[in-house]
């Protein structure tokens, strides 16, 4: 197990876009050998109602647990790993990760009497645009939820906005989705820079409002304004809002106030492994 206070560690190699092709070709190499090695593991972290603070859910987080460089921040690897073919076999571990973790926290709160708390928890799981448009998603992700005998309404897909402005194939594979009975999550969304539209034609159910507005929420009035207004909008269109990012007890507060009823961030639980989320809940 990793240290809960490990801090993260950059990896060598400089800045952004300095990197030659050659750079590139070694780092997707020892990224692929990590994974290859069982490097990688799953964090997650809760996501709570506002309201009774009760845990409602978690967010699978993928974590590189590195010999070399320690652990390591997915903000600096998972562009390698979304831009090449390797987000196939590593979005497939990812997702049978997650279940089977699913599975297993179902269980315990069954064996703990909290069978309605089992019904209803969520399970978030990151999926990126070349995952998502990949032929075969929805019949792998099916196969992984027989095999770990998880039922759909209790997996949410989050997807950033990017993904859901890639035109017909999502539309198309997000309504699949949403028939066989999965929710979909907008990750990161005021971030995006997509226009509206699109929250009329998908079939969506969450919508993450992105840490950094809710970080400026105490500060900046007009931060709390875009967040008040998206709760608004969100509301009116039957979609649940859950706030990212909460760090203080007074940000929760005003979250409350404007409307949000779920909420996620080191307030409540720094994102952990599956020994202590087990606890934890
Ligand atoms: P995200 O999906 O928006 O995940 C939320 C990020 O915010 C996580 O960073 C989480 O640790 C961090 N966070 C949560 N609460 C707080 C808080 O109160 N304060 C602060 N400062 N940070 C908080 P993490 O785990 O480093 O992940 C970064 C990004 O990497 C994720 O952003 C997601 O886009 C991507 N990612 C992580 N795991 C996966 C995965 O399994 N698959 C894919 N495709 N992407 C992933
Ligand atoms: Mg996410
Ligand atoms: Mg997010
Ligand atoms: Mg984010």
């Amino acid at each position: 197990p990793l240290p809960e206070d490990a801090e993260f560690y950059d990896l060598e190699g400089g800045e952004e876009g300095t990197q030659s092709a050659l750079d590139q070709i070694k780092l997707e190499n020892q990224i692929f050998q990590a994974f290859q090695n069982r490097e990688f593991e799953l964090f997650y972290q809760p996501i709570v109602n506002l309201k009774t603070k009760q845990i409602t859910g978690c967010e699978a987080l993928l974590r590189w647990n590195s010999p070399l460089h320690g652990l390591v921040s997915p903000n600096l690897f998972i562009d390698v790993i979304e831009n090449s073919s390797m987000v196939i076999p590593i979005g497939h571990w990812i997702i049978n990760q997650a279940l089977k973790d699913l599975r297993t926290i179902q269980d315990q709160l069954r064996l703990n009497k909290k069978d309605r708390m089992a019904d209803e928890f969520m399970m978030s799981i990151n999926i990126s645009g070349r995952q998502f448009t990949h032929s075969d998603f929805i019949s792998n992700l099916e196969d992984l939820r027989e095999k770990h005998d998880v039922q759909t309404h209790n997996i949410k897909l989050e997807m950033t906005e990017r993904i859901m402005m890639d035109g017909a194939i999502a539309l198309d594979v997000l309504n699949q989705c949403r028939t066989q009975g999965y929710a979909i999550s907008i990750d990161d969304f005021g971030t995006g820079f997509s226009g509206l539209q699109y929250l009329t034609q998908m079939p969506i159910s969450f919508l993450k409002i992105d840490r950094s507005f809710v970080m400026k929420i105490m500060s900046d009035p007009k931060s709390k304004a875009v967040v008040s207004s998206i709760i608004h909008l969100a509301h009116a269109m039957d979609i649940e809002v859950i706030a990212e990012g909460i760090e203080q007890n007074e940000e929760c507060l005003v979250l409350e106030t404007l409307g949000a009823r779920y909420g996620q961030g080191y307030l409540f639980s720094k994102p952990v492994d599956m020994g202590r989320f087990l606890k934890l809940i």
